[in-house]
């Protein structure tokens, strides 16, 4: 266990110079206050989880302090947004730290979001309030309990600077984990200014530092970019899978590494629909739910027309053709264990969709479906569940089916079948209207519920004793939250 002064540094996206990066202090916050931490990711960096609550905490990662080892940088990198390029983007609003190394030998990332203005802030503060970072916390900790690739986040310092946005609100700032914060956009940054030898540094440097294995392959950057477009299939075929919806699918969102990056309006969906648009500025649906998987696609097709220099243009097509199948592959993988299978048979991928398709438009809440699935034998459950549907005959149809599949697929006891399903089907995810709650009590003062939610998360597949009210469908009011992309 380390002190908070023990952290030691090697700032290697730093020394790739100011073409990269630029170099600026953050902001201070005033009077700091830690607001959450998470002992799970304090971990990551050896610390001791009681330093959460030194003074010395608050002051670092609210921007009063730095370690003197910290050289804080603003990135640049471009980016599609909603379809169209624009040319210059960059951290406007969140300095890398500098990256910190672990005893296990692990770099992590340190990027303070909300740390104030870089010279990429364009029209913006630099600023990120009380409410959109305590959501990145929370989603970031409850994706990586869920086994699903995400960044991670370390804790939210709450402040009293007052910063605008529909109203005033207050000023907070967000700690997050990365192994990289390089993203599909710093590639186009690149391409589309022309500048071939930073470029090729940068392949280098990703290349090196997170895809070393690549190395050995006789093409290293078509390998990295076959890797990157497998990481993207699985990662995806996750949020389908468990319901997750990212919101804002831009490619200078979308991590090098293939893991839940930069988080905006997200949402878990609450009953299923897969239509469902969770930013509200996306009038269209470009990143509605269902979309994801073929926009997955989109951007992974941008990143590759940004490596044309170094990866003949064949080979990546055909490095791109892979998504869709490892996608499916993977997501009927997991589909089938949520249903309590163990086996693949021709007509699961069938199944599923005829599944998925019955609760479209029935109100049917898609966690917590598959849970009862797995809490009792198969056929006493689907008599169960069937209520909830709409077109109950098309339930009855598709729950003899499913029966008869169980049956098939093996010998094995309620108690097996209950304990394999309940490891695959969380209890309880992150609400938006669950996130609300703890939101509209942090901007009180009262950071209790944040922290009780957080601590929830962590273990979403265990029933915990007292927590019931974590695992419910949303009241009325919550289910349809307006969630501003005015973070
Ligand atoms: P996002 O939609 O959060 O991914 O941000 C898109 C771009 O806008 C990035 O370059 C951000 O750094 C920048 N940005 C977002 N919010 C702010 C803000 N409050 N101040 C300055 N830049 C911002
Ligand atoms: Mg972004």
């Amino acid at each position: 266990m380390k002190a908070l002064d023990e952290l030691t540094f090697d700032n290697r996206f730093a020394r790739l110079g100011d073409a990269f990066s630029t170099h600026v202090l953050p902001e201070p916050l005033d009077e700091p206050r830690l607001v959450v931490a998470s002992k799970a990711a304090m971990g990551l960096l050896d610390l001791d989880p009681a330093v959460a609550e030194t003074p010395l905490f608050a002051e670092l990662f609210g921007g009063h302090k730095l370690w003197a080892e910290a050289q804080p940088r603003a990135m640049v990198y471009s980016g599609h947004q909603f379809g169209g390029y624009t040319p210059q983007l960059g951290d406007g609003r969140g300095l890398l730290l500098g990256e910190v190394y672990n005893q296990a030998g692990e770099h992590w990332d340190l990027h303070l979001k909300g740390a104030g203005m870089t010279p990429y802030s364009r029209m913006g503060d630099g600023r990120a309030v009380l409410r959109s970072s305590i959501r990145e916390f929370l989603a970031s900790e409850a994706l990586h309990a869920l086994g699903i690739p995400s960044s991670r986040a370390l804790c939210v310092i709450g402040s009293s600077t007052p910063v605008w946005r529909e109203k005033q609100e207050r000023g907070a700032m967000v700690l997050r984990l990365a192994p990289s914060h390089i993203r599909f956009g710093h590639f186009e940054y690149f391409y589309y200014t022309k500048k071939p030898e930073q470029q090729a540094e940068l392949a280098e440097h990703v290349l090196n530092l997170h895809y070393p294995e690549c190395r050995e392959q006789p093409e290293p950057y078509l390998a990295m970019f076959r890797e990157i477009v497998e990481r993207n299939a699985e990662m995806i075929a996750k949020w389908q899978a468990y319901g997750f919806c990212h919101g804002v699918m831009n490619t200078d969102n979308m991590s090098i590494l293939g893991i839940t990056f930069d988080f905006g309006p997200f949402a878990f969906l609450d009953d299923f629909d897969a239509h469902f648009i969770c930013n509200h500025s996306d009038h269209e649906g470009r990143y509605s739910f269902s979309n994801q998987v073929p926009i997955g696609r989109w951007n992974l097709s941008a990143l590759a027309q940004a490596l044309t220099p170094f990866i003949s243009v064949d080979a990546l097509k055909e490095a791109l053709g892979l998504y869709l199948p490892l996608y499916q592959a993977h997501y009927l993988d997991l589909m089938r264990r949520r249903l309590g299978l163990t086996r693949a048979e021709d007509d699961d991928q069938q199944l599923v969709e005829r599944l998925l398709k019955l609760m479209q438009n029935s109100g049917v809440d898609y966690t917590l479906f598959f849970r009862r699935l797995g809490d009792e034998p198969a056929a006493l459950a689907v008599t169960r569940l069937r209520d909830d549907f709409v077109d109950m005959a098309g339930f009855d149809t598709w729950a003899e089916r499913y029966t008869a599949r169980v049956l098939r697929d093996g010998d094995y006891s309620q108690e097996q079948r209950r304990e394999r399903m309940h490891a695959v089907n969380p209890l309880y995810i992150l609400r938006n209207y669950l996130a609300q709650n703890a939101i509209a009590a942090a901007e009180q003062g009262d950071y209790s519920e944040v922290r009780r939610l957080h601590e929830v998360l962590t273990k979403p597949f265990e029933e915990q004793a007292g927590m019931e009210q974590y695992a419910q469908r949303p009241p009325d009011w919550g289910k349809h939250l307006e969630i501003s992309c005015s973070s």
